[in-house]
């Protein structure tokens, strides 16, 4: 299937009205990284750092993730890698780590919690990201930030990070991004403050959909449900690109459904210019973007948003069909 789209790889992801949509992959594995150049992603936006920690039955080493780290970097290139911290808790479980019983583990004690909580295994992580990053620029995110001063809390560990690397001697970033996933509608109306303070933001779109409509991402019954063109959850997107306008703050989103075409397309119509998804996504996605006027997307999502519609699948569908 990749080969259909090989033609499409060095081309912009850009629409017929000139806007330009940068598509970055998915990764959490270096078996994921051959992916990345033949894909025509122009990055990395989302290394789920989790993964390598679920595949083991101890708690890595330092010196081992820093190996693989590096081999992450240097497979990239001149691309940029994000590096999210260990998203653990809920759906990933690591065999290795004692944790309580816990009636709702979606809402419970998961990610930046689990991370701040235990800072020592957030340290680890955060040196052997630096000691492979040495003097390239990083780009580093937490996962599941609920409320600002979690975010604050765990930049500034990063920034400790880097000042004792310093101080030891080591190579340090040569341009230093800390970053934010906004997965719990909390956060998109936490303060300006909070988006200043962001170097950047990424939706983590298959978290937020599911506390945006109470549910369950991993129950059958009703994950599909709640249409993610439904629009109500277009238009808490669309304010969510505001507020990140407003301040200044690049966002992205790089929830699954960003790699599904007519989501790309609605979210590009809302205002999204980054978006991150699994490597054999971006030539369809790609394909999609550069067959349409997004102004003329956006009047169809209004239109239809206007008529009273729950979702506006059917119309953006229907004029994609109509538009050949
Ligand atoms: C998300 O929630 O959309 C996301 C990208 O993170 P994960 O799927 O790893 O929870
Ligand atoms: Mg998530």
């Amino acid at each position: 299937a990749q080969e259909a789209y090989a033609g499409l790889r060095d081309m912009p992801a850009e629409t017929r009205d000139g806007t330009r949509i940068s598509l970055c992959m998915n990764a959490g594995l270096m078996a994921d990284l051959p992916s990345l150049k033949p894909s025509g992603a122009e990055g990395v936006g989302l290394y789920r750092t989790e993964l390598a920690f679920l595949v083991r039955r101890t708690v890595p080493r330092r010196g081992e993730l820093v190996a693989l780290y590096r081999r992450i970097i240097d497979a990239a290139g001149d691309l940029p890698v994000t590096f999210r911290t260990l998203d653990i808790g809920s759906d990933k479980v690591l065999p290795y780590m004692k944790r309580p019983e816990e009636p709702n583990p979606a809402l419970g004690w998961r990610a930046i919690r689990v991370g701040l909580d235990r800072p020592g295994v957030m340290r680890m992580q955060v040196q052997a990201i630096l000691r492979a990053t040495e003097s390239r620029p990083l780009r580093i995110m937490f996962p599941f930030v609920a409320q600002f001063d979690e975010f604050r809390a765990a930049r500034e560990i990063v920034l400790a990070e880097v000042e004792r690397e310093k101080r030891l001697g080591r190579r340090t970033p040569s341009e230093v991004k800390i970053g934010a996933m906004l997965e719990t509608p909390s956060l998109a109306f936490a303060p300006d403050h909070f988006f200043k303070l962001t170097d950047f933001i990424s939706i983590g779109g298959n978290d937020l959909k599911m506390f945006f409509f109470a549910a369950d991402r991993e129950n059958e019954m009703v994950r599909r449900r709640y249409d993610t063109l439904n629009v109500s959850f277009l238009s808490f997107l669309e304010q969510i690109v505001r507020r990140c306008e407003a301040n200044g703050t690049p966002v992205s989103f790089c929830g699954e459904d960003a790699g599904r075409p007519v989501e790309a397309l609605a979210f590009a119509a809302m205002g999204l210019r980054n978006l991150s998804m699994r490597p054999s996504s971006i030539g369809p996605v790609k394909r999609l973007i550069r067959a349409v006027d997004l102004g003329q997307a956006r009047a169809v999502i209004d239109e239809a948003r206007g008529s009273g519609v729950m979702s506006v699948r059917e119309a953006l569908s229907g004029w994609l069909k109509d538009t050949g």
